[in-house]
């Protein structure tokens, strides 16, 4: 792949940076991800991811813009009220970066269609907004050693972890939380409440997370939970250790 004019102008600040280059700037640009959920960490993800010029992204979501949505989820306009998130969202990415390619997936994540959808991208970014989805997606990249960055956001917290499968002592999602929680369709955020800017900081996070990732720099979060507290401002790096009972230790 060869650089047109353009896109060393677009990606001069990136290309400039050490640790990045021209070379990085190409993975980047060859690179595919996966985004679940355009809410409140969805839409950050998606803008950063778009214009930081990862080469295909795809959105999937079933849900349609509601105005109670648009305290943190900045893709969206008043406009885009009972519009299809999905849609509205890559059209967004679109003008931000017409480099790259994009496809929505205007449907909900089922264990029938993960498989169809996920193989066609290297890496997921979790930003759904309830358990049985975030469990589906790390029983799916456990399996098909996929990885995986997840973030969770509730009133003025925040977590993020992310699980790289492709290494063999990768904690899953299921090493911290061993059962499904019983209520696991139940969006948080509608019932507690949740803080329009944790979206912001949680969702930097994980695309800050996805670039590293892809280019293999820095220190991964891998093995740890950075749990963010947004009154206090502490941002806590805790160890996640492999659960010897659990059923990630099965696969071979
Ligand atoms: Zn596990």
């Amino acid at each position: 792949m060869k650089f047109s004019e353009k896109q060393i102008d677009r990606y001069s600040r990136q290309i400039i940076l050490k640790k990045i280059g021209f070379t990085g700037q190409k993975k980047l640009l060859k690179s595919s991800v996966l985004i679940v959920g355009a809410g409140g960490l969805g839409s950050p993800i998606a803008i950063y991811l778009a214009a930081l010029g990862i080469g295909k992204i795809g959105i999937i979501d079933k849900d349609s813009v509601e105005i109670s949505n648009l305290t943190r989820q900045i893709i969206f306009t008043t406009k885009d009220i009972k519009k299809k998130k999905s849609l509205i969202a890559i059209d967004k990415l679109k003008k931000i970066n017409p480099d790259i390619k994009l496809k929505s997936f205007y449907k909900k994540l089922t264990i029938k269609n993960i498989g169809s959808i996920a193989k066609n991208f290297d890496l997921i970014v979790d930003g759904s907004d309830n358990f049985r989805t975030r469990f589906l997606i790390n029983d799916y990249c456990l399996k098909f050693n996929k990885i995986l960055i997840s973030g969770a956001i509730s009133k003025f917290e925040g977590q993020i972890y992310t699980f790289n499968f492709t290494k063999k002592n990768s904690p899953c999602l299921r090493c911290f939380i061993p059962k499904m929680p019983s209520n696991p369709d139940v969006d948080n955020c509608e019932y507690e409440g949740v803080m329009g800017t944790l979206g912001g900081i949680v969702g930097s996070i994980q695309a800050n997370e996805v670039v590293k990732e892809i280019l293999n720099i820095g220190e991964t979060l891998c093995g740890y939970i950075l749990i963010v507290d947004g009154l206090k401002l502490n941002f806590r790096k805790v160890k996640l250790n492999k659960r010897s009972n659990c059923y990630c230790n099965e696969k071979k």
